[in-house]
């Protein structure tokens, strides 16, 4: 829409329809103007034509009246004629001669009836009538009648002088009057008549007479009649006296004119026109027309003029309408050929203007070879042209902008360079290939010490270095300039550390540039080297003690091991704090910490230098004494250090007093493999701890049996569960007011084929170590399960599960696949850990349990009372069970701290909502104190010892006591 009124806007739309509209009027204001002219000429032309049928038809009756005159002359030359032929035969000559009446009558009579005349007289030479025609006519009257009347004067000259070879005759159409008719015998009156005078010769010549001959004319002269029929025309002949002839008229017709107009007479019955001319001065002749005839013509010319006039006006209107329609047609084919193409190119080019690019051109510019054809060609060049100077355009802007953006780049970045040239931790200085400076800046100056300008933009270092005052200066600048030197090719690189005279430590890097010179930066490593003094340090010592670490220990023994020579000897005293754990728990880490502190210090204080004190463990220390003269000089120290660790401390106001053990081995007496040595002292040390005393022992032989034995064990351990060496014992737990059972802990044995029975205390920390445990576990939870199955269903059964199988991930998949193939329900399984296992606070620990727990198995805390006994233990998880270890029950008497404690962890379990179990009840009175402190259940051989399966269901159900159990 608004595309078509742009369109319509456009200025050779508007100049097409103005010159159209123009056209149009100016074309028909000239058409109109035309016809009007036309209409007007042929007005006039009908006039003209009217007035030219006036004429045309005047003249034709002009011609027609003159006709009728020669019409008169042949009637009268005819009779002429005819008389001159009776005058001329010789009966006439004869008997005109002999002027015989008789014969003249009776020859002219008959002459006169064959020649049409109405009378024939005769007359002598002297003019005197000598015969007639008829009979009965008075020759004298007539005589007398041809001399009073004009003829008579006629007749004389040619009687007068005549010749006969050629004669004069005379011939006349005249008014007749009465007399003469009479006279010559006609027969009816008529107003003219044709007169005939021929003279007559004699045998001599002479004239003789004459004959003269008349004939009237009649009221329808056929000579007129003829006339009229071919002219179709009618015709009078008249004289003032009325019309002598007519033909083409009703008979008696009397014409009775009237001027019609300039042209014509018209009749007073307006049915004739007529026109006359004179024949004779008194002779009229006159053609008329019938009046309807005049106007039919008239009508006839002036419509055949307004039809030629119509028809010209028709195709005068026609034809302008044909150009004017030709004219549009031309309009609208110019308008679509070269206006709408124009508008098109023109649009395309406001698009241009407005840079929409994707506009097209639309016309066809290949096949159109005309000036729109030219235009839309120009104008693709034009949009090519303008889009081709558009991208240039845009590219230039587009690197104009990249190089301001670069520019301002370079600006930040020459910022940034300033700043972090100014503000950067080291020095810089950059030489040109003439080892000229080109950059430095103020840290490098201050890093070396130097002055702030004592180098210069565009000086060498060589004439820094004259400028810089002290010789220490000179001489580490010098030695930067030294390094230079040596670089020669690109990429050279040189590092030293120079360490100033205030001790500080710069270190120097140089590399050659591409283009020759060199970038120098100096770095105060001071503070870098002496953290890796320190890293180096913590690295090979304790952080608390400030001692030797394993590291150095190592590093100390290997290179002993590596260095040694016969002779050279080497004692490793490997020292374990006595019950330092407790001091720990007691009163605390900080304490403790500054315990091992000042044991530390002792210990380095009696040890040489070239000894090595190294501390391996929260309360173990390692001393490797170089070159020990003897085992005694070895004895010596080790007496030492028992000796002052034993002296008391005193730590925050408390005194504080620790023993030691210490295990010893010796190079080359056990040998110089110094990992077997430390295997050795260990050993010793491991024997030492077990006296439970502070002391010190040499490592010997039978220590290494123990050992081996130990060695044995294992791998005993390893294949004892494929070889079915495990059962399980089952011994009771009693409600301590009823004492009946209520469920079984099951207690793992070991049946070896060469030990025995071995005690769960000494293979289940081995297999614990060895991670056998795990298997060992599932299959003492297995068994157990398949066990309790064939008890009552009030009774439960316990199960010792290690701290490894808990935190390993696996239990729960145990404990679930185990019941499961059982069919025990999880409220009969109770799950017996040790607080070490909460103690490790596991995330997978807790959710183990919980998952455990939230099935319904009921977890206990076990021997609760010999480890750290910590309240949060029991807090961290919702224990259901306390089983209060066998070493309070043993030695409760009632009174004692045990009672006590005792009570109050009975008491506890109780406020918790968990139950609690007596371990270890051998005596009726442990019984007594337990239930009167509120214990719940008891367990310990004055109810059950440890027994096998069947004794167990012996005991719980009797009457089943004969079936066999497969799983245990
Ligand atoms: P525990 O879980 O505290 O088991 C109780 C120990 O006390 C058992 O020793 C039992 O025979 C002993 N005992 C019970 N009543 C009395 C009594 O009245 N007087 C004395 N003197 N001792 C009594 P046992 O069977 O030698 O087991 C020792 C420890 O070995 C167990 O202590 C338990 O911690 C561990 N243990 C036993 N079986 C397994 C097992 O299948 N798995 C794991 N991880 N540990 C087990
Ligand atoms: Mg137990
Ligand atoms: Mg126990």
């Amino acid at each position: 829409m608004k595309r078509h009124r742009a369109a319509a806007k456009s200025i050779a739309t508007r100049f097409a329809s103005a010159a159209l509209i123009g056209a149009s009027l100016g074309f028909a204001s000239l058409v109109a103007l035309v016809i009007n002219r036309l209409d007007y000429g042929l007005t006039v032309q009908a006039t003209e034509l009217g007035i030219l049928s006036d004429h045309k038809l005047s003249s034709r009756l002009d011609a027609d009246a003159k006709l009728i005159g020669a019409r008169l002359d042949r009637l009268r030359s005819e009779a002429s004629r005819n008389l001159a032929s009776i005058a001329q035969r010789v009966d006439v000559q004869r008997a005109i001669a002999m002027q015989n009446v008789v014969a003249i009558s009776e020859i002219l009579g008959q002459a006169a009836r064959t020649d049409n005349f109405d009378g024939i007289i005769a007359v002598d030479a002297g003019m005197r009538v000598i015969g007639a025609g008829s009979g009965n006519v008075d020759l004298l009257a007539v005589n007398k009648a041809l001399h009073e009347n004009a003829i008579g004067t006629r007749i004389w000259p040619l009687l007068d002088h005549n010749e006969r070879g050629k004669p004069t005759t005379y011939s006349i159409i005249d008014a007749l009057d009465t007399a003469m008719a009479a006279a010559v015998g006609a027969q009816s009156p008529a107003l003219l008549a044709v007169i005939a005078i021929h003279p007559v010769f004699d045998d001599f010549g002479d004239v003789s007479g004459a004959l003269i001959a008349h004939h009237a004319l009649m009221p329808e002269e056929p000579t007129f009649v003829e006339f009229s029929a071919l002219t179709n025309t009618a015709l009078i002949v008249r004289t003032h006296d009325g019309v002598a002839s007519q033909a083409g008229l009703p008979l008696k017709f009397l014409p009775e004119f009237t001027q019609l107009d300039n042209t014509f007479l018209i009749t007073h019955d307006r049915q004739l026109i007529s026109r006359c001319v004179n024949y004779t001065q008194f002779i009229e002749t006159c053609a008329l027309l019938q009046t309807k005839e005049l106007y039919d013509l008239r009508a006839d010319i002036t419509r055949s003029g307004y039809t030629q006039g119509h028809i010209l006006v028709f195709w005068l209107v026609g034809l302008s309408a044909f150009f004017l329609i030709f004219f549009a047609i031309c309009s609208y084919i110019l308008a679509k050929a070269v206006t709408r193409p124009l508008v098109r190119i023109t649009q395309s080019v406001m698009a241009l203007a407005r840079g929409d690019w994707r506009t097209h051109v639309d016309v066809d510019v290949d096949e159109r070879l005309d000036e729109v054809g030219d235009i839309a060609r120009a104008v693709v060049e034009l949009k090519v042209s303008v889009q081709e100077r558009n991208r240039l355009k845009t590219q230039i802007a587009e690197h104009n902008a990249t190089l301001t953006e670069q520019k301002d780049l370079l600006h930040i970045q020459n910022l940034r360079f300033n700043a972090a040239l100014t503000n950067m931790s080291q020095g810089l200085c950059m030489l040109d290939p003439d080892k000229r400076v080109v950059v430095v800046n103020a840290r490098y100056e201050e890093l070396l010490g130097l002055d702030k300008g004592t180098i210069e933009i565009g000086c060498t270092l060589q004439q820094a270095v004259a400028r810089v005052s002290g010789p220490d200066l000179q001489k580490s600048f010098q030695h930067i300039i030294e390094l230079q030197k040596n670089m020669r090719s690109v990429q050279d690189r040189g590092n030293i550390l120079v360490t100033l005279g205030d001790g500080r430590t710069i270190a120097v890097s140089q590399i050659a540039t591409q283009d020759e010179g060199i970038v120098t930066t100096l770095a105060d490593i001071t503070a870098r080297k002496r953290d890796e003094e320190r890293i180096e340090y913590l690295a090979h010592h304790d952080y608390l003690t400030g001692l030797g670490n394993r590291i150095t220990l190592r590093h100390e023994l290997t290179s002993f091991e590596a260095n040694f020579r016969s002779g050279d000897t080497l004692a490793i005293l490997c020292l374990d704090l006595n019950r330092f754990k407790i001091v720990n728990d007691s009163y605390g880490h900080s304490v403790g910490d500054e315990l091992l502190k000042i044991i530390g210090a002792r210990l380095k204080k009696n040890v040489r230098k070239v000894d090595t004190v190294a501390r391996v463990g929260g309360d173990e220390f390692v001393i490797v004494q170089r070159n020990p003269h003897s085992r005694d000089d070895i004895a010596e120290l080790a007496k030492r250090i028992v000796e002052t660790i034993a002296e008391p401390v005193m730590i925050e106001g408390r005194k504080l007093s620790i023993g030691v053990s210490i295990g010893i081995a010796s190079a080359p007496d056990d040998g110089i493999d110094c990992d077997r040595l430390l295997k050795m002292a260990d050993l010793a040390l491991y024997r030492v701890k077990s006296l439970g005393v502070s002391n010190f022992r040499f490592f010997d032989p039978e220590m290494d049996a123990r050992e081996t034995e130990r060695r044995g064990l294992e791998r005993d351990l390893t294949n004892a569960l494929e070889n079915n060496e495990f059962y399980l014992l089952y011994q009771p737990i009693v409600d301590s007011h009823t004492t009946e059972i209520v469920g079984f802990e099951a207690l793992l044995r070991w049946r070896h084929p060469e030990r025995g029975i071995v005690s769960p205390a000494e293979f289940i920390p081995v297999a614990e170590e060895m991670g056998l445990i795990v298997p060992i576990g599932a299959w003492v939870v297995e068994t157990a399960c398949a066990a309790a199955m064939h008890w009552p269903e009030s009774i439960s059964v316990a199960v010792n599960i290690s701290s490894l199988q808990v935190s390993g991930g696996g239990l729960g998949l145990t404990i679930v696949q185990a019941l499961a193939t059982s069919g025990l329900s999880p409220r009969r399984l109770e799950l017996e850990i040790t607080e070490s296992v909460m103690l490790e606070n596991n995330a997978l620990t807790l959710a183990t349990l919980h998952g455990l727990h939230d099935l319904g198995i009921r977890i206990s805390m076990d021997d609760y009372g010999t480890g750290y006994s910590s309240l949060s233990s029991l807090r961290s998880f919702p224990f259901d069970k306390i089983k209060i270890d066998q070493s309070f029950v043993r030695e409760l008497t009632g009174k004692d701290q045990n009672s006590l404690i005792v009570r109050s962890i009975c008491s506890l379990a109780a406020g918790l909502g968990m139950t609690t179990v007596g371990e270890g009840v051998e005596t009726n009175q442990q019984l007594e104190i337990l239930r009167s402190a509120g214990c719940t259940a008891l367990q310990g051989y004055f109810f059950g010892r440890p027994m096998s399966f069947e004794d167990a269901r012996k005991i719980v159900a009797p009457e089943r006591a004969g079936e066999v159990l497969n799983a245990a």
